[in-house]
């Protein structure tokens, strides 16, 4: 089966989820969007209102300001792949409780699995915390991680400040578009060492 084809049947599940109270407060299930051969996947945290309308992640302020980023570096969203820590809206765009983090996480281990991205941009520190636990933001922005995570193999990870957190931060937004134009290199020394 192709990579969109298991992606599709993802999908499906994930829309009929009910392991933990989320779905039963959202409107929609956000699974992702992108290339299901992407080499960069990026992980927010959770959909925000709009995102739980459309059914789409990134696709607010938040989204436009990383669709202009992604240019910087010559690229589209069709050319990615954007997903989330949670699947679903929490109430009031409340960060989403362990419980719900923990009961989402098969989704995004399975995603990881089809895509088998060469990098994992997290965006925002529950992203990063989720992948890296112990590290801070402030500290680990614009930095390479690797770790072997279970069933997943070595993987690579980059940590990028959310651009919601950045969007109306003057200095945290200067930061997060400078590092944001490491990725390209970083993908380049990836494929280095790996290929
Ligand atoms: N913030 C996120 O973390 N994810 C989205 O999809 C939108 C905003």
């Amino acid at each position: 089966m192709s990579k969109q084809s298991q992606l599709n049947v993802l999908n499906e599940l994930m829309s009929a989820c009910s392991k933990c109270a989320l779905r039963s407060t959202c409107n929609r299930v956000v699974p992702g969007e992108g290339s299901a051969t992407a080499e960069i996947l990026f992980i927010g945290e959770a959909p925000g209102k709009k995102e739980d309308e459309l059914g789409r992640p990134f696709v607010g302020a938040a989204g436009k300001f990383l669709d202009e980023m992604l240019a910087t570096i010559k690229l589209k969203r069709k050319n990615v792949y954007i997903a989330n820590v949670c699947k679903c809206r929490p109430p009031a765009n409340r960060d989403p409780f362990p419980e719900e983090v923990e009961a989402c996480w098969p989704w995004l281990e399975k995603q990881i699995e089809i895509i088998n991205p060469k990098l994992i941009v997290t965006l925002g520190r529950h992203s990063l915390g989720r992948f890296i636990p112990n590290v801070k933001i402030s500290k680990a922005h614009g930095q390479t991680f690797q770790k072997e995570m279970p069933g997943l193999g070595r993987r690579y990870f980059f940590a990028l400040y959310h651009p919601a957190a950045a969007l109306y931060n003057g200095s945290m937004r200067e930061t997060l578009i400078k590092d944001f134009k490491k990725i390209s290199k970083t993908i380049r020394k990836i494929k280095e060492e790996t290929e």
